[in-house]
């Protein structure tokens, strides 16, 4: 099942998010992909442009992603359990923040910095996503993507070496029990170095799991119902579609759909 950015934008979707999950994983073994909360991406995106034409005004934006990521765990957290999901937030949080720090004083954004930096928000989310689930009862193995999906190092929009992919998914999971969580849009190349698969990448990295793994299925779960006639945002009478060719959704995608 994969979660993108839209549907785990504030406590009240992820609320629904940890529904979704929790009735599936009676029934069927999962693996739970999610992308980074909201415009998370994008904000990061802003604060390395920011940082690298050596604008404080970055530090503003910081503050911003650390309030929401900190408003969701203490917002969804019962007390006992928040300190832990906290203490690994904030590592996070402030090793981002030495990062942009690094950019604002080297005054520029090299394209192996800027995946590690877009890279934050699937972090971020994962640990808090995959602690709220153990905390309502449903126990996910949190899984580092980079050492699932190997790519080579061209930053920003890496090619997947699929075959190394799939033994590396099939090797991991053959060691695990139960269910779980891997963070979406994220990659390593052979040295280890983290890349991104493209904006939008979440659903690749589902797409890559489910097929490497022989999944009976893979569900992408967004605020729509589903690919409509139209964007519903622009077209209030657009309806779902029920069936779509892959030439008919490759047309789409090539034109820009954002579905
Ligand atoms: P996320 O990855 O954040 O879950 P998506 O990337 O799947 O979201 O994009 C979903 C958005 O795509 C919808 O909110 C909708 O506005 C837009 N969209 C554009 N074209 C279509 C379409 N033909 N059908 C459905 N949604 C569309
Ligand atoms: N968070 C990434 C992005 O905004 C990946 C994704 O959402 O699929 O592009
Ligand atoms: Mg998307």
């Amino acid at each position: 099942l994969k979660f993108g950015g839209s549907s785990v934008g504030n406590a009240e979707r992820i609320e629904q998010v940890i529904r979704i999950v929790k009735n599936e994983s009676v029934r069927h073994q999962l693996v739970v992909v999610a992308s980074a909360f909201g415009k998370v991406t994008n904000k990061l995106e802003q604060c390395g442009q920011l940082a690298g034409n050596g604008d404080y005004e970055y530090e503003k934006l910081l503050k911003k992603i650390e309030t929401l990521h900190m408003g969701i765990v203490r917002e969804l957290f019962p007390l006992q359990n928040q300190s832990s999901v906290i203490a690994d937030v904030k590592l996070l949080l402030n090793e981002l923040e030495d990062i942009c720090h690094g950019i604002f004083l080297l005054k520029e954004v090299f394209p192996r910095t800027h995946d590690y930096l877009l890279g934050f928000g699937e972090r971020l989310s994962g640990i808090i996503l995959s602690s709220l689930l153990n905390t309502r009862g449903v126990k996910m193995n949190l899984l580092d993507a980079r050492k699932l999906i190997l790519t080579d190092e061209t930053y920003g929009n890496a090619q997947v070496n699929k075959e190394e992919s799939y033994a590396r998914i099939q090797s991991v999971f053959n060691r695990i029990d139960g269910h779980a969580f891997v963070p979406g849009f994220i990659a390593a190349s052979p040295s280890g170095k983290m890349t991104t698969l493209g904006r939008g990448g979440s659903d690749y990295t589902a797409a890559l799991l489910a097929a490497a793994l022989h999944a009976d299925a893979l569900e992408i779960w967004t605020d729509v119902d589903g690919v409509m006639t139209a964007d519903p945002r622009m077209v209030s009478q657009a309806l779902p579609l029920q069936k779509l060719s892959y030439e008919e959704i490759m047309e789409l995608s090539h034109f820009g759909a954002k579905v």
